[in-house]
């Protein structure tokens, strides 16, 4: 068991968090009520007029100490965002903590381009006019994270939403919460204005009171499951929501790829973080002409994987939560039920520890929950096709589109297949890393969910649109106001004019136009 809920004397609630290595209690952790979420939405909103007032360089300042807190600490974060996970040490490292100041980086250079007011090129239709586009805060955003990647996958949002002068209410996994409580701690040494960020430790009911609390948006990271949920409470308000829901992404190796390449990127993709990956590589297509030669360089490399506790240099730890084995093992189960080969590994490890052995499953057909279902765990199973089109289809014949990668050595053959995958993001002979790449919008389609966090498009998610039309006053009147009467001729004129693209019939229209408006033609005054 990761976590355990149990009751205090005064009547709190609070659960346990055991660690997923060995099993043994790390920590007791209070779970908020509903009226906690809803004093933290309140002092969310108190203080949201002053830092939305604050300037962008204003707050940056205080994403200069987060960067800065992160780049000092960043080993002991390491050491207990792995306590938290079981994840190895690299991996904490490389995809919790390494993107937050990079991220930062980018945003200090891209948000005031971003966000500034932006003015339109003038439009026939509407001469003498200007229009602007401007964008302001949505105001308290709340964002519920997941376990897997229990840092990255809270900071990014909370700073894409803080930048764009939102204040922000955290709502961690009860799965990691020596996480949730890392990123409290971050903020406050940032000493960020109070209210600014608030982050409630708690379980499902937490984030069932944030979604049906006082706040603006929210931000959602997670189940499918849950995604309705939030998504049905939103709906309820109304208030927009952005769902980041899980995958079974595609990867095809095609005729001509790399192949040593190709399997080593496959096991990486399938096996980073013990495959608990939204982006994990969950559907693994191989072009039957190198299928043989090209399982065998994935065995391989499976065979090498070290597989421990994050401080005995592994490359794969325990899954973090404890319910996910389960999940795994029936999935493998139901494989060999249908007829899978199982190539290698195929159950959990003997002792303490929530540890899956990586496991290679060969002869998947579409009939298996491994295939029609997310997995979310150290298992990579292999689909043998006749060709890279069959590939394709299959990869988009599913409810999920993440992402997804094509492996070839013609990069105009893997540009054309990325683009015909149903996916949000698709990468041509990489994978995973792309997620990194702050400048790429990152989301889902179809069950995957809806909505872009990363790139300019992610200060956009956190913002409402304004548009702006300012009209010079050197005319009293207008073409289109009042009175109508005895100008519908001329306006059918001036229609067939613009449709028609003849502009001179057109401007004289509206010019004929103007002149009744203002002699009030036909009206008799
Ligand atoms: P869950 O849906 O179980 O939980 C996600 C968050 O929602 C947790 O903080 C959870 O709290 C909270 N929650 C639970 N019940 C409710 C409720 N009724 N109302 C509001 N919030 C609630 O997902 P997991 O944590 O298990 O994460 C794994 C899933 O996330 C996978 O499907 C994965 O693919 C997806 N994911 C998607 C990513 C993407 O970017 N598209 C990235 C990473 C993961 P608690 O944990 O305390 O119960």
């Amino acid at each position: 068991m990761t976590v355990q809920a149990t009751v205090t004397d005064d009547s709190r609630e609070t659960f346990d968090k055991f660690s997923p290595v060995d099993g043994r209690k790390l920590g007791t952790y209070e779970i908020s009520t509903a009226s906690d979420v809803e004093a933290a939405v309140a002092r969310a909103r108190e203080a949201a007029p002053r830092w939305r007032d604050l300037s962008l360089d204003q707050r940056f300042s205080y994403f200069d100490r987060i960067r800065e807190i992160i780049r000092r600490e960043g080993e002991r974060y390491a050491q207990q965002i792995s306590e938290d996970t079981g994840k190895p040490l690299v991996d904490s490292l490389m995809t919790e903590l390494m993107s937050i100041p990079l991220f930062i980086d980018y945003y200090e250079k891209e948000a005031p381009k971003a966000l500034k007011r932006r003015r339109l090129m003038p439009q026939l239709l509407f001469p003498g006019k200007t229009s602007y586009i401007e964008y302001f805060p949505k105001g308290v955003v709340g964002i519920i994270s997941p376990w897997n990647f229990p840092f990255q996958l809270a900071v990014i949002p909370m700073i894409s939403a803080l930048i764009g002068g939102n204040t922000v209410v955290l709502k961690p996994s009860e799965v990691t919460p020596i996480t949730g409580e890392l990123i409290r701690e971050l903020f406050e040494e940032a000493s960020f204005p109070k209210g600014v960020v608030e982050v409630l430790q708690g379980d499902g009911s937490t984030g069932a009171a944030l979604t049906g609390s006082d706040v603006d948006m929210i931000f959602f990271t997670g189940s499918v499951a849950t995604g309705r949920k939030v998504m049905a409470a939103a709906a309820e308000k109304p208030i927009p929501v952005e769902l980041e829901l899980g995958g079974k992404d595609a990867m095809i190796v095609c005729e001509d790829a790399h192949l040593e390449r190709a399997a080593r990127a496959a096991v990486w993709g399938g096996f980073l973080n013990c495959g608990q990956m939204c982006v994990s590589v969950e559907r693994l297509f191989v072009v039957e002409s190198i299928y043989d030669e090209f399982v065998e360089l994935v065995r391989e490399e499976v065979a090498r994987l070290r597989v421990g506790a994050p401080d005995e240099g592994s490359d794969m730890g325990p899954l973090t939560f404890s319910g996910q084995l389960g999940v795994v093992a029936r999935h493998v189960e139901d494989a060999r039920e249908k007829g899978a080969t199982i190539a290698a590994g195929g159950k959990s490890k003997e002792g303490p520890g929530q540890f899956f052995e990586p496991t290679l499953v060969l002869d998947v057909t579409t009939d298996m929950e491994i295939y029609r279902e997310e997995t979310f765990g150290p298992v990579l199973p292999v689909i043998k096709v006749a060709d890279d089109e069959e590939a394709i289809r299959m990869a988009n014949d599913h409810k999920y589109g993440l992402t997804g990668s094509v492996w070839t050595g013609d990069k105009k053959r893997g540009i054309e297949l990325a683009s015909r995958m149903e996916s949000g993001q698709t990468s041509v002979n990489d994978l995973v890393t792309s997620v990194g790449n702050p400048a790429l919008p990152f989301g889902g389609v179809k069950q995957s969910g809806f909505g872009r966090y990363h790139g300019h498009e992610g200060l956009y998610s956190f913002m409402h649109q304004k548009a702006i039309m300012v009209s010079g006053d050197f005319m009293s009147v207008e073409p289109f106001w009042f009175p109508y009467a005895a100008k519908y001729p001329t306006v059918f004129r001036t229609f067939k004019g613009l449709l028609g693209g003849n502009m001179v019939t057109a401007l004289k229209g509206f010019w004929d136009m103007i002149q009744m408006t203002r002699n009030r033609a036909g009206t008799g005054e």
